[in-house]
């Protein structure tokens, strides 16, 4: 799907008189960029997510436990 929008922001670019070779780095340099970006913020999600969240308060759960609930429970406030 993103290669089919870089397809026609490439057409776009040459439509409005752009050389063909700076239509084509400016297209290729933008797909990278785009995949970079995504493979960034999956990677990002994906930690800040880690094991998983708390679904009584929504932290993030370390060590298989909650650092706010399992506090709580341990009395270590
Ligand atoms: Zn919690």
């Amino acid at each position: 799907m993103l290669i089919v929008g870089i397809l026609f922001f490439l057409i776009g670019l040459m439509g409005v008189g752009l050389p063909a070779i700076y239509a084509i780095i400016i297209s290729i340099t933008i797909y990278f960029g785009i995949r970079i970006f995504v493979a960034r913020r999956k990677k990002m999600i994906a930690e800040s997510v880690g094991e998983g969240i708390c679904a009584k308060c929504g932290s993030k759960i370390e060590n298989q436990k909650c650092p706010i609930c399992d506090r709580k429970k341990l009395g270590n406030v």
